[in-house]
């Protein structure tokens, strides 16, 4: 059906890539300074996904979707996260085993005007380990004159060395095309070998918040299996615990056991832990520690849940400490700073105590029902078109823009596509979101809002 505007295969292409399945994970990894960033943002060109405009979104990003010669993958940028506190190895060291934890497929990036280092050498050795797929960025090979730089790097030992010019976009395509060859066509852990398995949880914190403690007040009790095949690293990656007669696995547990003390990196490499474990999770549950205040690195861990979309449920652990006054401000606390994801729910637990961990498993089930709920497109438009009426966009510029159709698009989370007749304000996207929360509820998930405007 041809709705206003839009071509019936327009709305199609819109439906087909927004309702694909998951997408294969690529991850850029190399030294500081190789070009990482910039070899990202040219794959990315101007295909990058809608820029939300919720506050602190962007900046907390690590994957972004990009799109070569068809097909569609995701690109893990690493660049951003280098701090000189870690120093170099380190910090290379745990970009290569996130990489190797997440991704389907490596770009390894070295500067082909410096050649081969220890760190380029101890990073390959880290790759070919875990036997993941490696295509050999030499970049910075701005003219043909400096081929030659370019072919020394095949002593590294993981195949041909790919001239690139990240800056000026030279060789960039042919080194694409060697990265579709490398990527697998599905991620190799997708939510949908798991659909009937156990539900998959990333128990993530601030270093200190009690996930440790909480583990093992629920693993001692009840502990099934430690399951040891999942992992690529030597420890057991995941573990399996029963809790309330059904089984659930606590992702990345390794890491959350293991406990790094890296001077001044710890938070570094915590938050490496994170992305990593949201990446194979479907839902998250964020401890926050109530005898301390609400922090940045709190906010952060949460965006960073959300962003990945993932189901959200957030546990406010050492209830047992709480006094009258510290309560009184954690309230405010929460008002101030957690108002963004009021539809999370919330847990006030324990993890000494044991109070009010059976509050756990209702939670995340709202939640997870939630993030794979669905709304028939003909209640959607029946929604979307009382409230187009009763709340119509504002004028702008004499003309008013409309919500013409929109439709759910997809699930885990709930993604939603609006056609609209001009561009939708922030404001009044916003304002749509809450209004589908009200009415179709989506408690412990996040929903994603693309609006697609008739040229
Ligand atoms: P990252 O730390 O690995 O993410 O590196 P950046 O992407 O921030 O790049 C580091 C520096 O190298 C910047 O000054 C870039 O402009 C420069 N650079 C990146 N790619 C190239 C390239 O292909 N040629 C040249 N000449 N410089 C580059
Ligand atoms: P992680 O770094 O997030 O794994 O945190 P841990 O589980 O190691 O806990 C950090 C500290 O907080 C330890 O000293 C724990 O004993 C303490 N702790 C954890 N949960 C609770 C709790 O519910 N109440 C109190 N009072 N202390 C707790």
């Amino acid at each position: 059906a041809q709705e206003e505007g839009f071509e019936a295969d327009e709305i199609e292409g819109e439906l087909a890539a927004a309702t694909s399945g998951p997408l294969p994970v690529l991850a850029v990894v190399g030294r500081p300074n190789v070009g990482k960033s910039t070899l990202v943002n040219r794959i990315l060109g101007r295909r990058e996904a809608v820029v939300e405009d919720r506050p602190g979104v962007t900046r907390d990003r690590v994957t972004y979707e990009a799109e070569w010669a068809g097909r569609r993958f995701k690109v893990v940028d690493t660049g951003g996260w280098e701090q000189d506190v870690l120093g170099i190895q380190a910090s290379v060291a745990a970009q290569a085993e996130f990489a190797i934890e997440t991704a389907d497929a490596v770009v390894l990036v070295v500067d082909a005007t410096v050649g081969v280092t220890d760190t380029d050498s101890a990073v390959v050795k880290l790759l070919r380990k875990a036997g993941k797929p490696v295509v050999l960025c030499a970049n910075k090979v701005d003219g043909p004159n400096m081929e030659a730089d370019a072919a020394y790097l095949w002593s590294l030992g993981v195949g041909e060395p790919h001239p690139v010019s990240a800056l000026h976009g030279r060789g960039t395509g042919d080194m694409l095309d060697a990265v579709l060859e490398a990527l697998p066509e599905a991620p190799a852990q997708t939510f949908g070998d798991i659909v009937g398995g156990p539900r998959r949880i990333a128990l993530i914190g601030r270093p200190n918040v009690g996930k440790s403690s909480l583990l093992n007040k629920v693993a001692n009790e009840d502990r099934v299996v430690v399951d040891a095949t999942a992992g690529t690293t030597r420890d057991p990656v995941d573990e399996l615990v029963e809790l309330a007669d059904k089984t659930w696995r606590f992702v990345d547990t390794a890491g959350i056991r293991r406990k790094v003390h890296l001077q001044g990196g710890a938070d570094y490499y915590a938050s490496l832990r994170t992305a990593a474990a949201l990446e194979k999770a479907e839902a998250a549950v964020v401890l926050i520690d109530v005898t301390e205040p609400i922090s940045v690195q709190d906010t952060r861990i949460i965006t960073m849940a959300v962003e990945a979309g993932r189901a959200l449920v957030i546990a406010y652990n050492k209830w047992d400490t709480l006094d009258e006054e510290r309560r009184y401000y954690l309230e405010r606390e929460i008002e101030q700073e957690l108002v963004r994801v009021r539809w999370a729910p919330r847990v006030n637990i324990s993890a000494r105590t044991g109070r009010h961990l059976e509050k756990l498993v209702p939670a995340m089930e709202t939640a997870l029902e939630s993030w794979e709920s669905r709304v028939p497109t003909g209640r959607l438009n029946g929604f979307l078109g009382e409230l187009v009426a009763s709340h119509p966009h504002p004028v702008r510029g004499g003309k008013q823009p409309r919500i013409l159709f929109g439709t759910q698009a997809g699930t885990r989370p709930p993604r939603f596509v609006l056609f609209a007749s001009g561009f939708l304000e922030a404001s009044y996207r916003r304002f749509v979101e809450r209004r589908l929360r009200e009415e179709f509820g989506f408690e412990g998930t996040p929903i994603q809002l693309s609006v697609r405007v008739r040229e």
